[in-house]
């Protein structure tokens, strides 16, 4: 199956400067700065007040919502203020401000070693009260994606570790490193949609991983280690599911359409520890890079640590560095000051320089169609792009803005630097918000 592709895409270089880089877990922050919203759906509310005691993986918001996911405690300690806080997505959000008291007193105990005792809904549910949500950044709820209707049956679940965002490798670490766990949550997700085909899906330059993941399952008649070939985004869920079934998901659908189901990694890897351990999701694996950081690295996170304090913990930061990132460069978000939290889709924090910061000016198009070869998705970005400037966004929509994945690769590739995806995610905003009123 090596070297098999899909449509577009680009090759804008590696940067893995980390993978060597075993994951340390990082001391917890006295103070924790948990926002209610982490995941794609209805906020949480907090159901913990000012003042109230916690402990360690004990929940402090929810949701009646079905898309929605609770949200814990990441240490123990005391609850001193709720109030908006800066959120990583731009913009202020409800948020539980923890004082730790350094004790890490846990909520949660017991687990099991097997999957044999559980039914599918069991493992629904436990996943579902873990709270976990898709940690390679989508952060959509997983209770969700393992819930399809009965008429759209799963026969193949992929775990997608392709990991083709340039300069992360938190989950090249994940897989060289809690490979066991990816593989018991990659069954648990299979006993969950009743499905009996588990793919895990990287990319050719991870070699070790792959051969750790396939020595993983050697025994495993119905588990099968794939290989793609290294090209941006390959990590995107439609695209996995092309390479690695031969499908297409459709215009304005899901994986369950075309009988899958992907996952990250760090997905699989919190299902099981929910399963053994009764753990929820409150920590995650972050790569802390790129040329601005001192010391950069692979961290073990409490979600609600100040990307500041992980910057610190990273013997901080250089003179020169102009833009932080949560995320990689092609498709994370860019902060205004590091004072904001690590979150449950926080899969990197990047610090760039300025020799890595180009101010380009914008010029206008020159019909290269560079931006349509490179389109994943097979849209017309120069079109869209154009509809959204001049405000036609019925054009835009009817030119299938929505299907955009927003990987970048367009404003990436384009000679005279028109900001492609900025445009094309302005009008999704924008469709989105008619749809609703109407
Ligand atoms: S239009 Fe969207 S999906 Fe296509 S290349 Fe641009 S950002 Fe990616
Ligand atoms: S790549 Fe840029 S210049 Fe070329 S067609 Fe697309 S928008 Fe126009």
């Amino acid at each position: 199956m090596a070297g098999e592709t899909f449509r577009g895409g680009v090759e804008p270089g590696h940067f893995k400067y980390t993978t060597e880089d075993a994951v340390e877990k990082m001391a917890a922050p006295s103070k924790v700065y948990i926002p209610m919203e982490q995941h794609i759906g209805a906020p949480c509310e907090p159901v913990v007040s000012k003042g109230d005691k916690v402990k360690l993986g004990q929940k402090i918001g929810g949701s009646d919502s079905f898309v929605s996911a609770p949200i814990h405690s990441s240490v123990s300690g005391e609850v001193v203020d709720i109030t908006e806080y800066n959120h990583p997505i731009g913009k202020k959000a409800k948020t539980i401000v923890i004082e730790s008291d350094g004790q890490d007193e846990a909520d949660y105990s017991g687990g099991y070693d097997s999957l044999d005792e559980l039914s599918s809904d069991d493992i629904k549910k436990i996943v579902k009260e873990a709270g976990i949500v898709g940690m390679g950044g989508a952060t959509f709820p997983t209770h969700v994606k393992l819930s399809p209707p009965e008429d759209k049956p799963i026969d193949t679940v992929i775990i997608n570790g392709a990991e083709c965002e340039p300069y992360l490798t938190s989950d090249h670490r994940m897989m060289l490193e809690q490979g066991e766990e990816i593989v018991f949550g990659l069954k648990s997700i299979m006993k969950a949609v009743n499905c009996d085909k588990g793919v895990i899906g990287i990319e050719d330059n991870k070699k070790d991983a792959i051969e750790n993941m396939k020595e993983l399952v050697k025994d495993e008649n119905n588990i099968e280690v794939m290989v793609f070939e290294t090209k941006y985004p390959q990590g995107a869920e439609k695209q996995l599911i092309t390479v690695a079934t031969g499908r297409e998901v459709p215009s304005g659908g899901l994986p369950m359409d075309v009988g899958c189901v992907v996952n990250n990694v760090g997905t699989a890897i919190a299902i099981s520890e929910a399963i053994r351990y009764n753990k929820p999701s409150y920590e995650r694996v972050v790569t802390v890079t790129g040329p601005g950081v001192n010391e950069a690295g692979n961290f073990k996170i409490r979600v609600g640590t100040l990307a500041s304090e992980v910057i610190e913990n990273c013997a901080g930061m250089s003179q020169n560095t102009r833009k932080i990132v949560m995320g990689g460069p092609m498709m994370g978000l860019s902060q205004p000051s590091p004072e904001f939290p690590v979150i449950k889709g926080t899969s990197g924090l990047l610090l760039l320089t300025e020799n890595e910061v180009q101010f380009f000016e914008e010029k206008p198009c020159i019909s290269c169609g560079r931006c349509i070869d490179s389109c994943p998705v097979s849209l017309l970005p120069n079109m869209i792009a154009h509809f959204t400037e001049n405000e036609r966004l019925e054009q835009a929509e009817e030119y299938n803005a929505l299907d955009c994945i927003e990987c970048g690769c367009c404003t990436y590739i384009c000679p005279t630097k028109r900001p492609l995806v900025q445009y094309i995610r302005m009008a999704k905003g924008e469709i989105m918000a008619k749809r609703r009123k109407n």
